[in-house]
């Protein structure tokens, strides 16, 4: 399932873009030695794809998700990117779960 949210800017932090959640799905891989076969599981990543220019200060759609995706490498930034979507209540109980 995708689900649209509204974020901050990571520019101007004020709310208005749009992401889309892309949460991790469950897939399966078959795996065969001569002996048997097997089925591994495997998860893949979740992601978040930013579907909208920022209203505010015009940053293009492409240009907040570079920032985005270099926020992800600071597990601690984006920690903090977490907190402030579920301080604004952008983040349902479900997805936030997910995110753990
Ligand atoms: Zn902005």
């Amino acid at each position: 399932m995708v689900e649209a949210i509204i974020g901050k800017c990571p520019f101007c932090n004020k709310e208005g873009i749009t992401l889309t959640y892309y949460p991790p799905i469950l897939k399966s891989k078959t795996s065969r030695t001569s002996s048997n076969s097997k089925t591994v599981f495997y998860k893949t990543k979740e992601k978040y794809e930013v579907s909208s220019d920022c209203p505010n200060c015009g940053k293009k759609a492409k240009e907040i998700q570079k920032a985005l995706n270099e926020c992800k490498k600071d597990p601690e930034k984006e920690k903090e990117i977490l907190k402030r979507l579920e301080d604004q209540g952008l983040i349902k109980g479900e997805i936030k779960t997910k995110i753990r």
